[in-house]
């Protein structure tokens, strides 16, 4: 494997005469070196964040830093600028430091491909400098649709840290959010639960009170499509019809998505003695500004018990771990999807 990879690892790193040939081939050297970069601060990000929670002082002062970002670009998605500047010091500048000491390490390899490296962050940074934060990342949203899932951030998800501050902390590269669990918000969204009587019901229902601090709204006593107005998510634990159908549950938050501003889920959530699908597979469709999420989880030769699959449901959840991407170009996928949810 190395010997296949020399003459690669060669062609990359030799400091071949700079032609415009070479320029074309650093710059796209560059870009995947530059995406890496990235994530560098996505991990300086969450300490932040983490740092800002701390018992310690020193380190809450130093996470606290941080908060004239989500001053400047607060929970309603709006531009504050009297914050341009100190948001430019305390955040900016600090998100292109790492990007900085990456490509000087990246020099001790290979200097032209540091250098190139370096030159695109800078500019990067530059142009993020002269449109005074109001980077394609941060310009005012009134109405936030639900997000296309890919590896690679959008506005549309950055947008969703501004609004969950403790969760979705990669910007380009999903890798971070995705590894670490924070792909997902679970302590400031409100849940509604329809077939929490269920054994894995009740314990699902149980792990997202512990997770949220709003208490989890019963649906099932109260199966009235204006309970929808109360709740960010809605998860449907239990295949067996309801009062209200599935369905009905449904058209209700397809309906209920025209007039939000802030995008509305539906997780559908089934232990594996109650489903006939195998394998350790997740599918996540978006569709009239609803995010679809539904969780099937591994099937052996024991059911899986309650509290460990709802503990599984959920991770998966944080993680943002699914089978296929559904949208409205996707019919046959449409058409599994509908069938699975019995419409
Ligand atoms: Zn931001
Ligand atoms: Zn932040």
């Amino acid at each position: 494997m190395s010997e296949l990879l020399h003459p690669l690892t060669e062609a990359i790193l030799a400091e071949a005469p700079v032609n415009a040939q070479r320029v074309v081939f650093l710059f796209f050297a560059a870009l995947p070196l530059w995406l890496f970069s990235t994530v560098l601060f996505d991990v300086v990000h969450w300490s932040l964040h983490w740092m800002a929670r701390s018992p310690w002082r020193l380190l809450r002062f130093l996470g606290g830093l941080h908060q004239a970002h989500h001053e400047f670009f607060g929970a309603d998605l709006q531009t504050h600028g009297d914050y341009r500047f100190r948001n430019m010091v305390l955040h900016i500048v600090p998100e292109f430091g790492p990007q900085v000491l990456f490509s000087f390490a990246l020099m001790l390899c290979s200097l032209q491909l540091g250098m190139a490296t370096l030159a695109l962050q800078t500019l990067i940074f530059v142009r993020i400098v002269l449109q005074g934060g109001n980077d394609a990342y941060h310009r005012p949203i009134d109405v936030l649709t639900a997000y296309p899932r890919r590896w690679l951030g959008t506005a549309r998800y950055h947008a969703l840290h501004h609004l969950y501050p403790h969760s979705y902390f990669s910007a380009y590269v999903l890798v971070f959010d995705r590894l670490l669990g924070t792909a997902c918000d679970l302590e400031a969204r409100r849940f509604g639960v329809v077939g929490g009587q269920s054994d894995f019901g009740r314990e699902v229902a149980l792990a997202i009170g512990r997770s949220s601090v709003h208490p989890v709204v019963d649906l099932d006593s109260a199966p009235s499509l204006d309970a929808l107005k109360r709740i960010d998510v809605l998860m449907l634990l239990d295949t067996a019809e309801g009062p209200l159908s599935q369905s009905r549950w449904l058209d209700g938050c397809r309906t209920l998505s025209q007039e939000r501003k802030r995008p509305l889920e539906v997780w559908l959530a089934v232990p594996e003695h109650s489903h006939e699908w195998n394998g350790l597979v997740s599918k996540w469709a978006l569709a009239s500004g609803v995010i679809f999420r539904s969780f099937e989880l591994p099937s052996g030769p024991q059911p899986l018990a309650p509290e460990i699959a709802a503990q599984r449901t959920l991770s998966l959840a944080r993680r943002d771990r699914s089978g296929f991407l559904l949208n409205g170009n996707s019919a046959r996928l449409a058409a599994r999807f509908d069938q699975l949810i019995g419409r």
